[in-house]
């Protein structure tokens, strides 16, 4: 009888921890399965940054930990996975290093032009918006993808629409980011919170404590992907945050480099697949954006 249950019991956590995998697989934490090319006898003619890589013999990569299908960290397992991590390994096996040759370091939005200006990362890849502020500190190489900003709230809001719907609402986003600088400018709310992760923020949706998370739609479709029974993205993108990979700013060479290995991942079909593999499954819909040079 004893025997019994436990067996049913069992056989229920099995049937449970499976359904979990199916619906949504560990959501935002399982690896596309892209394997980078790692090239031989790279050299980066005059670029600093590479020779500093070379003498390491490893690749430090400043990313985010927290955003499913972009930037995450398997709690369990530690392996990091998504568009931004598989961008960055696709960098990384240009340059000559394997994935096992990279170390993750995980900044804050607040904290990449500091990380960046130090050389406490090699190069930056997280859901990071190229614009003229940041280039006075940094160099960008890209963009690599163009996302937008929405607006993420709790399932059963029907109040909050879009971002003129935002007056008198508790709207939370992440400190140093675009998005929460476009709210106080245009003065979408007066009642501004303010974290350092988006995590954060989402938690504070659901716990009622805010009335809506902003940010880029790629990171907010993410989130409700991984709890659609609580969350959901609702109106238009109303912004356009075209994602760059950060470089020190003096290293001309290195920023020319990944545009030319982001140039041909998109032109082979590795962005594709890499893309595919990771955020396509947040429900985003795009296409590879035209690499800039500047
Ligand atoms: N892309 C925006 C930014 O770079 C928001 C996302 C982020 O905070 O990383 O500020």
């Amino acid at each position: 009888m004893k025997r019994t249950r436990i067996l049913v019991a069992a056989a229920l956590a099995a049937t449970l921890a499976l359904a979990g995998c199916g619906r949504e697989g560990a959501p935002g934490a399982e690896g596309s399965g892209y394997q980078p090319t790692v090239a031989q006898n790279v050299t980066v003619e005059g670029s600093p940054t590479f020779d500093a890589m070379k003498q390491r013999g490893r690749v430090v990569v400043g990313v985010k930990d927290d955003q499913p299908n972009l930037g995450f960290r398997d709690a369990t397992t530690n392996e990091f996975s998504g568009f931004d991590i598989d961008i960055a390994r696709m960098v990384a096996g240009g340059l000559g290093f394997s994935p096992d040759q990279i170390d993750y370091k995980v900044i804050p939005s607040a904290a990449r032009e500091d990380n960046i200006e130090r050389g406490d990362v090699d190069y930056y890849v997280g859901t990071y918006t190229i614009n003229d502020k940041r280039k006075q500190r940094v160099g960008f190489a890209g963009p690599y993808y163009v996302a937008g900003q929405s607006l993420l709230v709790r399932a059963d809001d029907d109040a909050i629409t879009g971002p003129q719907t935002l007056q008198g609402k508790r709207v939370c986003s992440v400190t140093g980011s675009t998005p929460i600088q476009r709210v106080k400018d245009q003065k979408l709310t007066d009642q501004v919170v303010e974290f350092q992760t988006y995590t954060q923020c989402v938690d504070q949706l659901i716990n009622n404590q805010v009335d809506a998370v902003t940010t880029d739609d790629a990171i907010l479709l993410g989130y409700a992907a991984q709890n659609p029974e609580q969350l959901k993205v609702v109106g238009e993108k109303f912004s356009s945050e075209p994602y760059g990979i950060g470089v020190p700013k003096a290293d001309t060479a290195l920023r020319n480099k990944i545009n030319d290995l982001l140039q041909a991942s998109i032109d082979d079909g590795t962005w594709k697949t890499i893309y595919d593999g990771t955020l396509g499954k947040s429900g985003t819909q795009t296409e590879p954006p035209a690499i800039e040079r500047y």
